[in-house]
């Protein structure tokens, strides 16, 4: 008897319980917007590469994983709005730890990370992710490669969040945009409740706007 009144209870709270666990990976829970995942190189909205090739992401990468080199942009056809451009771009996926520096030391938010992690490779070659499959498409969006599992909303908001605020928090930079337009996005949002605390228990106040961001 007491077994029963066991499967009357499960019956009873069948339907009623909120659901915790998912299908994964064939449904994906929502990822925070800073999740550090697969990289894309942007652009801006008229379609010109944002990259011009400098080797700052290079130069302070931890893990030793991106190789640019840049190129001088030809007068008649530029890549990029600047003197030069990204001509060659790669990151070793065998090496990234995804902390990110290479998007903080970037000038012109041309490097930037997406939410996808769900990536895995069986050969080498396919690692080391070149400019073209790190470029995005002509919508803006993340181009996807046959080893990748992307289920959408992974590259919504790449780069929203990143010059929201000074990196040391500075709360005079909340709901300020920084940052240029992209490609298929716009200028995207300011992310919103990075508050710096003034001491007193009270947030600091919020900035002046009327100057513009850009
Ligand atoms: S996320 Fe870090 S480890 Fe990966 S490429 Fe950028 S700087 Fe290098
Ligand atoms: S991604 Fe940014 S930091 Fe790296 S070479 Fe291009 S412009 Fe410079």
């Amino acid at each position: 008897m007491g077994r029963f009144a066991g499967f009357a209870v499960t019956l009873r709270q069948m339907g009623k319980a909120r659901r915790v666990t998912t299908e994964y990976p064939k449904e994906k829970r929502p990822k925070p917007r800073r999740l550090h995942g697969r990289h894309v190189l942007n652009r801006y909205e008229d379609g010109m590469e944002k990259c011009i090739g400098c080797e700052l992401c290079a130069g302070v990468c931890p893990a030793r994983c991106i190789y640019v080199r840049g190129a001088d942009n030809p007068p008649d056809e530029p890549v990029s709005p600047g003197e030069r451009y990204g001509f060659v771009y790669e990151i070793n996926y065998l090496r990234c730890i995804h902390c990110d520096l290479c998007v903080e030391a970037c000038p012109t938010e041309a490097i930037t990370e997406t939410k996808l992690f769900e990536f895995s490779f069986t050969n080498r070659n396919d690692a080391i992710y070149t400019k073209n499959e790190l470029l995005v498409d002509d919508d803006g969006r993340a181009k996807r490669m046959p080893w990748e599992l992307w289920l959408g909303g992974e590259d919504d908001h790449t780069s929203e969040w990143m010059r929201a605020t000074s990196p040391s928090g500075d709360a005079g930079y909340e709901d300020r945009v920084n940052w240029s337009g992209e490609l298929g996005f716009g200028v995207r949002t300011p992310e919103h409740g990075q508050q710096a605390d003034t001491g007193s228990g009270t947030p600091a106040a919020a900035p002046d706007h009327s100057a513009g961001g850009h």
